[in-house]
Parts: structure tokens; sequence; C-alpha cells
């Protein structure tokens, strides 16, 4: 396992929200501290500043002009719930390339970790929002794309739907996107009939949970929904924005997952990748406000790449999965 950081993760601060903190950093390397005394190997790569070409990629040239000049004027707000200070642009720009640091790895067969902040999954191709900059997973996924790579995923088991990545890739058949998500909860989308558009249209894969689901429901949507789609689209690349804040004792989410919950998605993603002959993981830090929690849940992920893949079998029996195959089934043959 590689892990990428960068100490500027932890001078970005959104003085709007404060469970956003920059103790969230050290508090998710200590995850990874806690993984290696438990016997993972890992090695520490430093990252470089995302370039430019690979931001335009993603967000529209005028917003990140717009983000460098409220950090380089010393900071100011980008939306209501969302700020920068002078060192955000260093930050955020670093997140990203900690991201592309880790898809580099894993097309390299080496599993990898981007461990940064702010989060990415709620940035759109020009709106910052929900403490997020620029989206990471976005940026890495295209710099794969930039690469050769034609078939990329990106699952999102963050608790908020990640609107963001929604967006930026809503039209695209060059990138599947999956989320489960609380709702109704922040930041309002992600309903199981929301598929994609034009050439897009069934890469867009949401399965919404109700408040204080636990992992039985969980692994419904892998078992009943996010792995035959991934089976039968048999990704090169699979992206994980991996959230933490569906834990139990988070501050912002209403779920009931357990830390040990994330290790058994990353070892069923883990399995799933190597069954399709895709790249080993390739996972990055989105949300997660209980420091203990991100700790923990960070530590059981990356042990969890490394385990058996949960013997989790489709129940049929979750009516929110059940909507979510039925708004799918006419893209996906498995679904079926
Ligand atoms: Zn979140």
């Amino acid at each position: 396992m590689h892990v990428y950081s960068d100490p500027a993760s932890e001078r970005h601060v959104n003085r709007t929200a404060s469970v956003e903190a920059p103790e969230r950093f050290p508090a998710a390397l200590a995850g990874v501290e806690e993984a290696e005394r438990a016997g993972v190997e890992v090695k520490r790569r430093p990252c470089a500043p995302a370039p430019r070409s690979a931001l335009e990629a993603v967000h529209a040239p005028a917003y990140l002009d717009v983000l460098e000049e409220i950090s380089v004027s010393g900071g100011g707000n980008v939306s209501l719930d969302t700020a920068l200070n002078a060192h955000s642009w260093e930050a955020a720009t670093l997140a990203s390339g900690a991201a592309i640091g880790a898809v580099e790895s894993a097309l390299s067969g080496t599993a990898a970790f981007a461990i940064a902040r702010p989060p990415g999954h709620h940035a759109g191709r020009d709106y910052g929002m929900g403490f997020c900059l620029l989206n990471n997973a976005a940026i890495a996924a295209e710099h794969a794309r930039s690469g050769g790579i034609e078939r990329v995923a990106i699952l999102d088991w963050d608790v908020h739907h990640g609107n963001g990545t929604q967006d930026v890739f809503y039209a695209s058949g060059e990138v599947l996107y999956l989320s489960v998500h609380q709702s109704p909860f922040y930041p309002g989308t992600g309903d199981a009939r929301e598929v994609g558009e034009g050439r897009g249209r069934g890469f867009t894969a949401n399965v919404p949970l109700p408040g204080r689901s636990g992992e039985d429901l969980y692994a419904e949507a892998f078992a009943g929904f996010f792995v035959p789609i991934l089976r039968e689209y048999r990704p090169e690349l699979l992206l994980v924005s991996a959230g933490y804040d569906a834990h139990a004792a988070d501050l912002l989410g209403g779920m009931r997952l357990e830390s040990a919950s994330f290790g058994r998605f990353a070892a069923q993603l883990a399995a799933l990748a190597r069954e399709v002959g895709a790249a080993p993981l390739a996972l990055l830090l989105e949300g997660g406000y209980n420091l203990d929690a991100i700790t923990a849940s960070v530590a059981a992920t990356i042990r969890g790449v490394e385990e058996e893949a949960p013997a989790w079998e489709r129940s049929g029996d979750v009516r929110p999965v059940e909507a979510a195959r039925k708004a799918l089934a006419p893209f996906w043959e498995s679904l079926r």
C-alpha cells in the first residue's frame, strides 16, 4: 500500500465549517500507522500539486482563477459553507496531486490511498461547496483517462451524495460513478432515477439509503447493485471516494456503520478489482468528522484491501436497492 499525503493538508482552514478540521489529517495518518502496527506494509509517498492541465480537465479555468485569487488574497468564501485561507490553494492542489499519485501507483500495480484535505466530491466544474474546492476523484479519473485508461469507475461510500463527481461525469459514458449515501440528506441529490444523460445514460448509479442504515443494507447495495454492475463494466481502474461520515459515531452522518464495515467494503472492492483484471484500488479521503472514527476506519480500510472479501449475497428484499436496480436495469444486463 502506498500512502500519498502532504503536510499542507493541515494548513487549510475552512472557518465556516469547524467540523472539517485540520485535525482530521493527523487522525487519518494515525490510521495508517495503526494498519502498519497490524502488519500491513505501507510506503509513504510525497505528492506534487496537480498541474494546471489536470485541474482544467475537470474545472473551468475561471473557477480555478477565483479559488487561487481568494487564497492568495488571504482567504474568503467560495460558497456559504466553504471557505479558503491563505494555504487552501496549495492544500487543494496537493490533495488533487495526492489522488493523481494514488492512481499512478494503482496503475503500476500497488494499491494506494491519498490522505489529504480539503475533500472533493461536492465540487463541480465551476463550483465549490460542502467543504470541497477541487474534485480530487474526478481529476484523478481524468488523469488516468489522459494516459489511455478507457474504463474508470468511481465508487463513493461517503455518507453524502457526491453531487460534484456525478455532475462532472453525468453526460460521460467513460467514467462510471457509483454512490451509496444517506437520503434525504445534504446535498439533496442522488436519487436512484438520476442515471446520467446522453452518452452517460446508465453510467451514474445511485443507492440512496435511509438514515440509521447499518452494514446489512450496505452489504445489499454491494451484492445486489455495485458488484453486478462493476463485474459487467470491467473497469481498468477503480477509484474509491472513501468518506467515513457514515460511521455510527460521526458528527454529521446518521448511519450506523462500524470501523470494520469499511474494511469489508475495501476487501469486497479489492477482490472485485482482481476478479475483473483491474488495477489495485486507488482510494482517496473524502469526509468523516469524528477523529477517533477516522483513525479506526482508515486503519480498517487499509487492512481490508489485503483481507478476504465478505460473503455477501443479495437478498432482494431491501427496497431502496431494488429501486436502484430497477432504474439501472435498462442499461445493465446483470440487473435484469
Ligand atoms: Zn460526507
